[in-house]
């Protein structure tokens, strides 16, 4: 490496074959350690007195991102009229596109970001598939088939999002579907009239059918936003802590401090999770054409793990009118969220890796250890700082002790 940074990249261990990287970091650990990888997996990790080695990751985990809807807005944008200027804007240009939507174009759409995912060193993804009529939408059997075809890479979790005008009307049913298919339920609540009401026909049918719970709720800065207050209150109610993901929660920041402190507590307690979407909130709240924003939307994220939640980092849209720019990249969304949440790296590390991992019940993505698969991800970095610092560090992903393919190589095949 041209920086100093030294490693034993380039050969491929063979089968039977021990392959060292020597000195390197792993963050959240104090000092240096040799990786040994030995027939796929890390054979020993040791502290060493090696330097310069690169850092070695966990692989990464995405628990919130939306493959029916990414990879559109090349088509999306070339409208003319095609301005987002709030959430609303975003929802509406992706109901203009969603005629294109044909199991062919999603299944593309989608492939190309689980290939994107993959050579970056995710593991594990959740993604939310719009469910916006009783029918089953087009992209639910093909999510469902790509997750088959994926399993050994990616541990793919699918969660309906369910219309919020749509739960009294057609949940039951839905239910029964998302059931049978080993889906994830949820639903999209944003001041929807009788809430508390649909909240719990979700949290009823959930308990009736044993499925587990995402919504995406409070996306959006009206202090009215409080569907998460429900949703905490029907988690105690029904009994499913550390089964209920909540993804948003913008209005939490229009909260006053004690009243903050008061919800945030209470979701602790009941056992619900929150996600934050940095990219898509920085790019959709507080937007007004020709001025800048002032509040940027990420829920509260230091005071949400301070008062004992689950709290984790997530993708979101991809490429297209909710956010048109992205990559599938969790680091690129810590390295964000580093200067946007005032979050500490070697502190939120686990946001991208060991808790979305764990909520998604992946078997892919597992902390490095000793006797573990050799499923990691080596940075070209001195240390996790330097890694935050430079988004071209060289990044080789590790699957089964083999390096993968750089993933800036695959651009020309997107
Ligand atoms: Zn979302």
């Amino acid at each position: 490496m041209s920086d100093g940074i030294t490693t034993a990249l380039g050969n491929a261990p063979d089968q039977g074959q021990a392959m060292r990287l020597s000195g390197v970091a792993l963050p959240g650990n104090p000092g240096r350690y040799d990786l040994v990888v030995a027939n796929g997996k890390i054979a020993d990790l040791v502290p060493s007195n090696a330097t310069n080695g690169g850092v070695v990751t966990p692989l990464f985990a995405d628990v919130h991102v939306h493959l029916d809807k990414t990879h559109t807005i090349s088509r999306i944008g070339t409208r003319a009229n095609a301005r987002v200027e709030c959430l609303f804007d975003a929802i509406a240009l992706m109901e203009d596109d969603r005629p294109n939507w044909t199991a062919t174009d999603i299944r593309a759409r989608a492939s190309r970001a689980l290939e994107a995912a993959y050579r970056q060193g995710v593991g594990a993804m959740r993604t939310h598939i719009d469910w916006i009529a009783p029918e089953v939408p087009e992209a639910w059997p093909v999510l469902v088939s790509l997750r088959e075809e994926w399993k050994s890479r990616i541990d793919l979790q699918l969660s309906a999002l369910v219309h919020g005008d749509l739960v009294q009307v057609a949940a039951a049913e839905i239910a029964l579907r998302v059931k049978q298919d080993g889906g994830v339920f949820g639903a999209f609540f944003y001041r929807n009239a009788d809430l508390e009401a649909k909240v719990e026909v979700m949290f009823a049918l959930a308990r009736e059918h044993d499925l587990d719970l995402d919504f995406h709720v409070d996306e959006g800065l009206d202090a009215e936003a409080n569907a998460l207050s429900l949703i905490i209150d029907a988690t105690i109610r029904h009994r499913l802590a550390g089964r209920v993901l909540c993804g948003h929660a913008c209005s939490l920041t229009l909260r006053p401090a004690a009243e903050l402190e008061r919800i945030l507590l209470a979701a602790a307690e009941a056992g619900v999770a929150l996600v934050a979407l940095p990219t898509s909130n920085l790019y959709l709240q507080d937007r007004s054409n020709g001025v800048s924003p002032r509040l940027r939307g990420i829920a509260p994220l230091k005071e949400a793990r301070k008062a004992g939640m689950t709290v984790m980092l997530g993708s979101d849209n991809v490429g297209d009118a909710f956010y048109p720019y992205g990559d599938y990249d969790p680091l690129s969304i810590l390295r964000l969220a580093a200067p946007a949440c005032h979050l500490e790296p070697d502190e939120w590390l686990d946001s991208i890796t060991r808790l979305p991992a764990r909520w998604c019940a992946s078997s892919i993505a597992v902390p490095l250890e000793k006797g573990g698969p050799a499923d990691f991800v080596w940075h070209g970095a001195r240390d996790l700082g330097d890694l935050i610092s430079r988004p071209q560090a060289q990044r080789i992903v590790y699957r089964s002790g083999k390096p993968l393919p750089a993933s800036n190589q695959d651009w020309r095949n997107a």
